[in-house]
């Protein structure tokens, strides 16, 4: 449904788990050019369906999903779609797949629900492109069935869930293995997300998973060493690669101040406070608890190299760091770098005044409280052209 905080994958690698499962999909290739396309559906019957494999929803409503009638059609479809942006992601990969002829979209999800923790189905006869709105406008037209983990989903909870749909009699055991298939990937693979929408009812009376979305607990991670193979770093925004192999926590987001902090709260918190004084983060940052040199130094390259940032804030707690070193650490990246926009530091803790003296005299602006500091570095953005 919205997006999940975690690691997302594409609809084709979806797929290919929901089959594992047992679950109905059609037979799609997945290909990266037009001449790739027009080969791939060689062997099915037209019409058949070529749909951009990005990482973010709305591909329909975007143009990215089409129908294709003869070659000739597949051909024209597919390199439109190859030359297309979705909300910001150039399109590298399609998937061709046989058309399916469609009586009924339903949807069926499954999530986090982290206020009730547990593992939550979601369910709705309004299936198709417009779930958003369904859930924003009309939430009691989507069931919400929570599974406790020890007992699993029960046959009583799928059939709720079949009257809810109305999902026809002679589909019935279809659709259980369905939502029991759904909730087994769900668990197995630790996803914060495992989404069907639409499933279809053909007119053939068959059900089949006509889209699908997964993403993965990023928490989880460690114990899925076989989700490293669905990684597409070309989906991800370049910096965020970057900052991954250099072990920084870093989410871009759309201001113009450059937030590098210690610690995941402080950084939430730095956020916070740069937008209480009416500025916006450039970015989430979290360094760390270590904060040596080297990974300063990464974080400021990481954070300056997004050209909408023009100040940098240093918001840092010497708990288990001393101060001092991290301010020897900001000062050289400063000048390796050879940067040329205001930073704002507020360092406290060890040796927070052995940390100041080091800064006197520079061009660095150390700040005693973050309030403070703050405040500043929303003011040196603000008053820096863009
Ligand atoms: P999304 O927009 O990213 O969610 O992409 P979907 O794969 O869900 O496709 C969007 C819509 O396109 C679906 O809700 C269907 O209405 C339609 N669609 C997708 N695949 C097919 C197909 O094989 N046959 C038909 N007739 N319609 C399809
Ligand atoms: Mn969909």
């Amino acid at each position: 449904m919205r997006e999940w905080l975690g690691v997302k994958i594409h609809e084709y690698q979806a797929k290919h788990i929901l089959k594992e499962y047992g679950i109905a999909v059609p037979e799609g290739v997945m290909v990266t050019s037009a001449e790739d396309a027009v080969r791939a559906a060689g062997s099915m019957h037209f019409p058949v369906v070529v749909k951009a494999q990005v990482h973010v929803g709305g591909r329909g409503k975007a143009g990215g999903v089409k129908l294709a009638h003869d070659a000739d059609d597949l051909k024209r479809h597919a390199s439109a779609i190859l030359g297309m942006k979705i909300k910001g992601s150039a399109v590298r990969r399609l998937l061709v797949e046989p058309g399916i002829a469609i009586q009924r979209e339903i949807y069926v999800g499954m999530v986090m629900d982290r206020a009730r923790r547990y593992p939550c189905l979601m369910a709705s006869a309004a299936g198709g492109v417009e779930i958003e709105q369904v859930a924003a406008e009309t939430p009691e037209k989507i069931l919400r069935i929570h599974i406790k983990p020890a007992l699993g989903l029960r046959a009583y909870q799928v059939r709720r869930a079949a009257g809810f749909l109305d999902i026809p009699a002679g589909v019935t055991k279809a659709f259980a293995a369905i939502l029991s298939g759904l909730y087994r990937v769900f668990m197995d693979k630790d996803c914060s997300l495992a989404e069907i929408n639409p499933l279809v009812i053909t007119v053939d009376g068959e059900l089949i998973a006509c889209d699908a979305k997964i993403n993965f607990d990023d928490n989880a991670l460690y114990r899925h060493p076989e989700h490293e193979e669905f990684r597409d770093d070309a989906e991800d925004e370049p910096l965020e690669v970057e900052a991954r192999r250099a072990r920084v926590s870093y989410v871009k987001l759309n201001g113009r101040i450059g937030c590098i902090v210690n610690g995941a709260g402080l950084a939430m918190a730095t956020m916070d406070i740069v937008k209480h004084f009416g500025g916006e983060p450039a970015n989430f940052l979290d360094i760390g608890g270590g904060a040596r040199a080297e990974q300063v130094t990464e974080a400021l390259r990481i954070v300056t190299a997004d050209p909408a940032v023009n100040t940098v804030f240093f918001n840092i707690f010497g708990g288990i760091v001393r101060c001092d070193r991290v301010a020897e650490g900001i000062l050289a990246a400063f000048r390796q770098l050879n940067l040329k926009i205001p930073i704002v530091i507020r360092l406290v803790g060890t040796n927070e005044d052995k940390a100041r003296e080091l800064l006197r005299g520079t061009n660095l602006i150390a700040c005693a409280t973050m309030s403070e500091a703050a405040k500043k570095a929303v003011e040196l953005s603000a008053r820096r052209p863009t």
